[in-house]
């Protein structure tokens, strides 16, 4: 680590999710097993190290359950069962024996014969041509990764040794290369102060999770990362990607109200007739925030987050059960589910997608499910099944023009043939600009369609939204984009049919009268951004209002 920072200094970063806090830094260790300790041992050791494993087992076997019990009751019990399997495989009377006997015939220390045992399951299975071997590889390498945190006194996923400073980074703020949307489900977040990390625009998906948890988080901060050692104190200031280490007393009191320990609750704010705020959602959890806000239904459901959370597909029954409590909490309100929505960034990491040299110009959204039609098939047969109990709309990512979109719903209709089915609408993401310039043709096919700002302004611009080098060449002031969103919105209003914007844009106070002027009248924001939107839009003077804008209800 280069040289530590003593005094207050103010260093300017990306902002990726606004709020404010002041706590401690904790380091995510993304290099934590790189120098295992290795080496022989004499007789007493060969004991020690016998002892050291049986040790490390119970305690990672007792820390999987409990994490399976918190899974099961705070997400759901699909989710819960990877860490019955990682439990299965820690006790595994081979493994075990294996890492047992490497001690004894060649004298090698427990962390040693650890990273031998799991090595040779996992590289066996990687030689096997399948998917599902190399699922069962990744789960054996997060086991002996837990194996190896405890044998090393590592906490899980964070740099400092000891509760004083990272306590799993409850109450602190974390530093890491970039915040990969893994990780950001990964970590407890409910107590997590703030994210800085080296890379990630504004877009990218850990930002985004980001700011659905309401937790500020900033980036670009390049080679300051290797001057923040656990326990150095900041100040991060979401809102203007700002990061003040070592703050003295009075900057802290000019930043106003940072958060020291845990977040701060968000007031509601009563929903307005002329401007419906719906929610986005990435997983279940994220429905009882969208309730408490009072969110005018479901405008997105990013189906894709909670796959990468489970580290595995969903069966039909899974996304049903995912489905039908959406539909059911939202009693009669919109519910739009989007097809998974993988590829770029949004890489599953057990599906065999080979290497891009471009991915977020390469196999993603719906160019991929027409390429693996049984996982569209899987979903399409659970939302039939999920409209039996309310109206379900159907999106369909990263639509590129009429002809794929048809050939999606072609899919989607074969394979919910038989399947007894309730209403349901099927509309098009606007992200990518040629679906953009052809809204008159595919809005005359689809329901409705709703404006991904997030992509559409990455490839309309051709900046990347995760890049945090060209962030400041990512934006919307120019007019030649509200041109493009009001000709989507003229479109959809000459065939009475609804267009809303789902993307982060419309999560922005700052373009409520802008989106309004555009003929905007439906948006879907994290649940948390709601009751500032509903602010900003009751602070606006509105001229057009009793004019017949925006398009159909
Ligand atoms: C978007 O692109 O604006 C969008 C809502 O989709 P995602 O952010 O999931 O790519
Ligand atoms: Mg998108």
């Amino acid at each position: 680590m280069d040289q530590a920072i003593e005094n207050e200094t103010v260093v300017q970063g990306v902002a990726l999710s606004g709020g404010c806090s002041v706590a401690k830094v904790c380091r995510f260790n993304e290099r934590r097993h790189e120098n295992l300790p290795m080496f022989h041992l004499d007789q007493d050791g060969v004991e020690r190290e016998h002892g050291r494993v049986d040790r490390a087992i119970d305690v990672v076997d007792t820390h999987l359950e409990t994490i399976r019990k918190r899974v099961e009751t705070e997400v759901g019990k699909a989710e819960a069962e990877i860490f019955v399997a990682h439990r299965m495989i820690l006790k595994d009377p081979d493994v075990v024996h294996r890492i047992h006997d490497f001690i004894d015939t060649h004298s090698m220390n427990a962390e040693a014969s650890v990273a031998q045992a799991f090595d040779y399951y996992e590289s066996r299975l990687l030689k096997l041509e399948s998917e599902v071997f190399r699922d069962r590889a990744n789960d054996i390498g997060e086991v002996k990764h837990r194996l190896l945190d405890v044998l090393s006194d590592l906490q899980p996923t964070l740099q400092c040794q000891g509760e004083a400073h990272c306590q799993r980074g409850r109450n602190r703020i974390v530093v890491a290369d970039e915040l990969t949307p893994a990780m950001t489900v990964d970590l407890d977040a409910s107590g997590i102060l703030g994210f800085i990390t080296r890379r990630g625009g504004v877009n990218s998906h850990g930002a985004i999770l980001a700011r659905a948890l309401g937790i500020p988080a900033i980036s670009g901060v390049g080679d300051l990362m290797d001057r923040l050692p656990c326990g150095t104190e900041v100040l991060v200031n979401g809102g203007t990607g700002s990061v003040v280490i070592w703050p003295l007393p009075e900057t802290i009191a000019k930043a106003g109200n940072c958060r020291r320990e845990a977040i701060v609750q968000v007031e509601v704010v009563e929903p307005i007739a002329a401007y419906r705020v719906l929610a986005n959602v990435n997983t279940l959890a994220d429905l009882e925030p969208a309730l408490a806000m009072k969110a005018e239904g479901i405008g997105l459901y990013r189906t894709e987050i909670e796959v990468i959370a489970a580290g595995r597909y969903f069966s039909e029954d899974e996304w049903t059960d995912r489905m039908v409590r959406m539909v059911r909490a939202m009693q009669g309100k919109p519910v739009t589910i989007r097809l998974l929505d993988v590829g770029s960034d949004k890489t599953l990491p057990f599906m065999d997608i080979p290497p891009e040299e471009n991915p977020s110009l390469g196999w993603r959204g719906l160019r991929l499910l027409l390429g693996r039609p049984e996982l569209l098939g899987v979903q399409a047969r659970a939302l039939a099944r999920a409209s039996m109990h309310g109206p379900v709309n159907v999106l369909y990512p990263m639509v590129v023009d009429v002809d794929q979109f048809r050939e999606g719903r072609r899919l989607f209709d074969e394979a919910i043939r038989g399947c007894p089915s309730g209403t349901l609408r099927h509309g098009v993401m606007f992200e990518v600009p040629s679906a953009c310039l052809a809204a008159d043709a595919l809005l005359d096919v689809a329901d409705f369609g709703s404006i991904g700002t997030n992509d559409l302004l990455q490839y309309f611009f051709a900046v990347d939204r995760d890049n945090e080098r060209v962030a400041y060449d990512y934006h919307a002031n120019r007019p030649v984009f509200w041109n493009l969103i009001r000709s989507i919105v003229d479109e959809a209003r000459r065939r009475g049919k609804t267009v809303s914007v789902c993307g982060e844009l419309a999560g922005d106070p700052d373009q409520v009268g802008r989106l309004y002027q555009a003929g905007i009248r439906d948006v879907s924001v994290s649940a948390r951004r709601i009751p500032a939107i509903r602010t900003a839009y009751g602070a606006l003077n509105k001229p057009r209002e009793n004019q017949p804008g925006g398009n159909a209800a």
